[in-house]
């Protein structure tokens, strides 16, 4: 089981994360078509391109923060669903969705490995 403190500290740094993802509110609709210049065109499309990239990322990791906020509720959030040991704030940190812990993630990893 985790510590209040323990628990708290990790709320603290997932809500941080998601402060720091500096979401904005509107995706602001991009007007590449009144472009008249060919090489602007094509790199403003490009930036269009990594903009949506980088918003895929931040989306994909705000629901990740969001789903860990989540399960910091539960009594099972940090406890490695292999082997039932705590998984370690600084784990959790890096990786808040984590569901097992170090030595049951290589291990499964090295698996994979073998098995690939
Ligand atoms: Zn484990």
């Amino acid at each position: 089981m985790m510590t209040d403190t323990q628990r708290r500290e990790i709320q603290g740094h997932l809500m941080n994360g998601l402060n720091s993802l500096d979401m904005p509110h509107t995706i602001e609709p991009f007007a590449v078509e009144n472009c008249p210049d060919d090489t602007d065109f094509a790199s403003q499309l490009a930036q269009q391109g990594v903009n949506m990239a980088v918003q895929r990322r931040k989306i994909a990791r705000m629901h990740e923060l969001e789903t860990a906020l989540k399960r910091l509720g539960e009594t099972d959030y940090g406890i490695c669903e292999e082997c039932g040991q705590e998984i370690g704030t600084a784990r959790l940190k890096a990786n808040p969705s984590a569901r097992l812990c170090i030595h049951c993630q290589s291990a499964r990893e090295e698996g994979l490995a073998r098995s690939a």
